[in-house]
């Protein structure tokens, strides 16, 4: 493969560091380079910013509002706006729901609410798993009855990111309990504002509202809002799937995290000299670079692999473990980089305006709020040991 760039698609980087040294609000940067709180409305403003440019629905078709960009050039994308410091869109809505929607949804599920993903009016939520339906999500119990031209929704569905700001959830419920698990279940989407859904917060371990569990409680939801067919749900949360676990690896995510550990390391002073002179922990830096760099190439190679037409399939596997673990190991080093600094942790040092003393440098408290909050990496999106068991059995047959 040519692992070089084309003059194409270095013209194409270069537009798109024009844009982003130009549209790239310096204080959304700011908060994502030094790991600060976001606020809804950064990313709501950013979201506005990406649609009026015409790259905010980077996975949809032309005709929806999509942009038409090769596998290359999402991946020039991508490792840009992390080098800038530009946030990650929200999957829900544009990455996850609307695919399905664009694929099996009908002619007015996409009038309806592709425009209102592209706009910013809607913002979506994940509602698949539950307390008993995580890595064996096809054991899900939240029940859909069918009642004249409405179903009737109980259950529970939890860890869902970011639904306290959510006005739509797309729910996977048990439509028939008399088939095998899988072919019993629906693809729903239901309106957040309906009586009968409370949503309640789950506090991580770093401090932050992040997750909710999602209760139903004889949600009425009209059959129009059923998508596809009944009980063939479990083909379209798959096809979902697929796209929630690209770019998982987070790759150029990684390579900032980096650069960042790296400053810190060199502002911090051990026996006098900095931290990064240390053999011991320079040799940790350069381990974490190398593996890095491996996936990186890994990556590379799949996403040629996507252009000449291959689908990526255990290959998605191995990269969200490395990639997850790397990131990972990243965050374990700049938080072992602030030593004792690392352990006091002042909740409203993550704010941008704080005005207070910091217990530490600036980076103390986003450091160690960060390392608890990445143990989510090897969970969500499929669990690593789930990814390896994929891997096992895809490509050394086990
Ligand atoms: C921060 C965060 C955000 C999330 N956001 C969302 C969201 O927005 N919407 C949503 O629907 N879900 C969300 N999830 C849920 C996530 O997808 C699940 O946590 C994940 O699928 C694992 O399921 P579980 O937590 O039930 O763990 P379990 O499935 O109970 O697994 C527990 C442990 O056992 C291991 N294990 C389970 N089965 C096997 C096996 N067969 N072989 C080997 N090991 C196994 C797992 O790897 C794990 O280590 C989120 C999770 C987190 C942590």
């Amino acid at each position: 493969m040519n692992m070089n760039y084309t003059a194409e698609e270095l013209a194409f980087r270069d537009e798109v560091r024009s844009f982003l040294e130009q549209k790239l609000p310096a204080d959304i940067a700011a908060k994502v380079k030094r790991g600060r709180r976001m606020s809804r409305a950064d990313h709501e403003r950013w979201q506005q910013i990406l649609s009026k440019q015409g790259w905010y629905a980077t996975h949809w078709p032309e005709e929806y509002g999509g942009v038409k960009w090769s596998a290359v050039q999402k991946h020039i994308w991508d490792e840009e706006s992390c080098r800038y410091g530009a946030p990650r869109s929200i999957p829900f809505g544009v990455n996850m729901v609307a695919p399905v929607i664009i694929k099996f949804g009908s002619e007015e599920q996409k009038q309806q609410y592709l425009p209102r993903i592209l706009s910013g009016e809607d913002w979506w939520c994940q509602g698949y798993s539950e307390p008993g339906a995580g890595s064996d999500l096809a054991s899900l119990k939240t029940r859909a009855v069918r009642e004249g031209d409405h179903y009737v929704v109980n259950g529970q569905k939890t860890w869902t990111t970011l639904g306290q700001h959510a006005n739509m959830i797309f729910c996977l419920v048990r439509t028939n309990t008399e088939v095998k698990a899988q072919e019993g279940i629906s693809f729903l989407l239901i309106d957040m504002e309906t009586p009968g859904v409370t949503v309640r917060p789950i506090i991580t371990l770093d401090g932050e509202h992040e997750v909710n569990e999602v209760f139903f409680d004889n949600v009425k939801v009209p059959v129009e809002n059923l998508v596809g067919e009944e009980d063939k749900g479990w083909t379209y949360a798959k096809y979902l799937l697929t796209y929630e676990r690209t770019g998982l690896a987070g790759i150029g995510a990684s390579k900032a995290a980096l650069s960042h550990l790296k400053g810190i390391a060199s502002r911090q002073k051990k026996n006098g000299r900095p931290l990064i002179e240390d053999p011991s922990f320079a040799q940790r830096v350069a381990q974490v670079e190398i593996d890095l760099m491996a996936a990186a190439i890994s990556n590379l190679r799949i996403i040629a692999s996507v252009e000449g037409g291959g689908v990526p399939g255990a290959e998605s596997s191995m990269l969200k473990v490395r990639g997850t673990e790397i990131r990972q190991a990243i965050t374990d080093l700049a938080r072992r980089a602030l030593g004792p600094y690392a352990q006091p942790f002042v909740e409203e040092e993550l704010n941008l305006d704080y005005e207070g003393d910091f217990l530490s440098d600036q980076d103390g408290a986003p450091l160690s709020a960060q390392y608890f909050n990445m143990r989510k990496l090897s969970i969500f999106g499929g669990s690593n040991e789930i990814q390896k068991n994929i891997v096992t059995k895809m490509i050394l047959g086990l």
